[in-house]
């Protein structure tokens, strides 16, 4: 019998709302162009459950995301609920309490150039010459953002704070694992980062990621420190296919693959569990500066539904034909304000829009 998709849609704060709008038009397109069955409901987190609900993630939000097949979500957070501690924001309440919950180990976050707007890439011409296309595989609920203990003290009349960072090697097996899958259907390439020059917790990354290897022959795996490893991203991307990195270093590394890509706007990430449920979400925040102006980019939105139809439903032709209509909109020349360099943008639902029909017209 025929899969019937069930998406729990979380539009969240500022541009949430706005480019999660536009994720809807590529939906409509999979039901009614490509048949794909499937049903979206909508749910509050983040800050505008804050208001509504009095929590961030509110029970029924965390229902209808246990009741789901994917999670698609927004962004979350603003200035508004910057006053609340730490634990009770909304990206800390609700999208890590997320992560936590559903168990998001891996966090996938593919950095691309796209060569239509080459010129937004602060590299120089030479060096993004022939593009790049990274896969960046984070390890997502481990290491020194979630190790124990973590506190604050007074000792020697001096404040004091620490944290752990800490792995255990079933944890890095099982990124690893990812890393050179998802590298074996790309340029079997995988490149770890670590700091084993100095911290133990890299020596056994490093120890541990070198087993894994030996069960995929194909795949090349390199090393380097994570201070390197900043500069040769930087020097030549090109050389890299997938980066397998720990929480901390990969939270480093996506960010700048995302820069060198020249918006944030561009880029979706997936974050999945061992059972390959998962929440897809844009690389970028909730973007207050340009919430409510039709102006932010809904590319990242939509290419996070293009990897939960990948990921998430094992549709990877369909998959291939949403990311090809972002290509072939850039290609007409359709650009929102983040990624033009002349005032002939188009707003945000112009170019969800134009994505919609591409894919339309691409069947
Ligand atoms: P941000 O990513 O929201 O914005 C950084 C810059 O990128 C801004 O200039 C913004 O306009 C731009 N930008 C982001 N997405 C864009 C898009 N789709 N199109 C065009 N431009 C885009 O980061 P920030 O300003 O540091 O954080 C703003 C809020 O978002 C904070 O409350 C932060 O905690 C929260 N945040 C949430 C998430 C999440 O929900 N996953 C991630 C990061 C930050």
């Amino acid at each position: 019998m025929k899969k019937n998709y069930r998406i729990a849609v979380l539009p969240g704060d500022g541009i949430g709302p706005e480019v999660m709008q536009e994720a809807y038009k590529v939906l409509d397109v999979l039901k009614k162009h490509f048949f794909i069955s499937l049903e979206t409901e909508e749910f509050n987190i983040g800050g505008i459950a804050i208001d509504s609900d009095g929590f961030a993630l509110p029970k029924k939000t965390l229902i209808g995301c246990e009741n789901a097949d994917a999670i698609l979500f927004g962004s979350v957070g603003g200035k508004k609920w910057n006053k609340l501690s730490l634990q009770d924001r909304p990206e800390i309440a609700s999208l890590l309490a997320l992560r936590k919950h559903f168990n998001l180990f891996c966090n996938l976050r593919p950095s691309k150039l796209y060569p239509e707007i080459k010129y937004l890439s602060p590299l120089r011409p030479d060096i993004i010459q022939s593009g790049f296309d990274i896969l960046c595989v984070r390890e997502l609920i481990g290491g020194i953002y979630f190790g124990e203990p973590k506190g604050e003290g007074i000792k020697n009349n001096s404040q004091y704070a620490f944290d752990t960072e800490i792995y255990y090697e079933y944890e890095v097996s099982r990124i690893a694992d990812v890393a050179f899958k998802l590298a074996s259907t790309r340029k079997n390439k995988v490149c770890s980062i670590d700091k084993s020059n100095v911290l133990q917790s890299s020596l056994l990354w490093r120890k541990t990621v070198n087993k894994i290897s030996k069960k995929y022959p194909d795949v090349n795996l390199s090393h380097l420190y994570i201070d390197n490893a900043v500069m040769q991203i930087i020097k030549n991307p090109n050389q890299f296919d997938v980066l397998l990195c720990s929480n901390m270093f990969g939270d480093i590394i996506s960010d700048e693959c995302a820069m060198i890509t020249g918006s944030i706007g561009l880029l979706p990430s997936a974050s999945l569990n061992e059972k390959n449920f998962g929440l897809y979400e844009p690389a970028g925040g909730s973007a207050p500066d340009i919430t409510g102006k039709n102006i932010a980019n809904p590319i990242a939105q939509i290419l996070s539904l293009s990897m939960l139809v990948r990921y998430g439903m094992n549709l990877n032709q369909i998959a291939d034909k949403i990311d090809y209509s972002v290509n072939d909109v850039l290609r007409k020349g359709y650009k929102t304000l983040d990624i033009c360099n002349n005032d002939n943008y188009v707003t945000t639902s112009k170019m969800g829009s134009a994505i919609a029909d591409s894919l339309i017209n691409g069947k």
